[in-house]
């Protein structure tokens, strides 16, 4: 499977270094204590949305959806990243949504097996596919990164035309 590097920016690079509340999810009993522990807000009693990454051992971690990849990541490269929602109720606690939206690292929506496998070791029944899935590409002309957005492949910032093939890892040198 493929290993995603971190594309974000510097700046936040540097929280890697910091502790983040993370914690790696192997049984539904530990996602669980992580929320209790770092006293998480599940709306209404029953939803919790989390930042998530995929570790290149296939480990799914969670940590507060305010925190960035990166951090969650411990600066390491993904098989793939995004958000998640959790829902619980007396019985059990069952994943709700995922996305692949992570600009840290822009997953691209075929990283969904590492999603799933990662899931089932974990002991949750993984969803068919991402609830909602982003086509990131980075800008040949101005090394913007971009979200593609009803299929049209054309730089936010420059209009310049985007690739097809997925190229975030990819760094255009400038003119300046
Ligand atoms: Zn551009």
């Amino acid at each position: 499977m493929k290993l995603y590097e971190y594309v974000g920016p510097e700046h936040l690079r540097e929280l890697a270094h910091y502790e983040c509340s993370k914690c790696a999810v192997r049984s539904p009993e530990d996602l669980l204590a992580w929320s209790s522990d770092t006293l998480q807000r599940w709306e209404r009693g029953h939803s919790l949305t989390v930042t998530f990454v995929i570790d290149r051992e296939g480990c799914l971690w969670v940590s507060d959806r305010h925190s960035e990849h990166v951090a969650c990541a411990a600066g390491e490269p993904v098989l793939s990243a995004g958000e998640m929602t959790f829902y619980k109720d007396k019985q059990s606690v069952e994943v709700e949504m995922v996305s692949n939206q992570s600009t840290g690292y822009c997953p691209e929506p075929s990283s969904w097996p590492a999603v799933s496998s990662a899931l089932e070791r974990a002991g949750f029944e993984a969803p068919v596919g991402f609830s909602y899935s982003f086509t990131f590409r980075r800008c040949p002309e101005c090394d913007s990164i971009n979200l593609v957005k009803e299929e049209q492949f054309v730089c936010a910032v420059c209009r310049g035309t985007l690739p097809q093939e997925w190229n975030v890892s990819t760094r255009y040198p400038q003119d300046s």
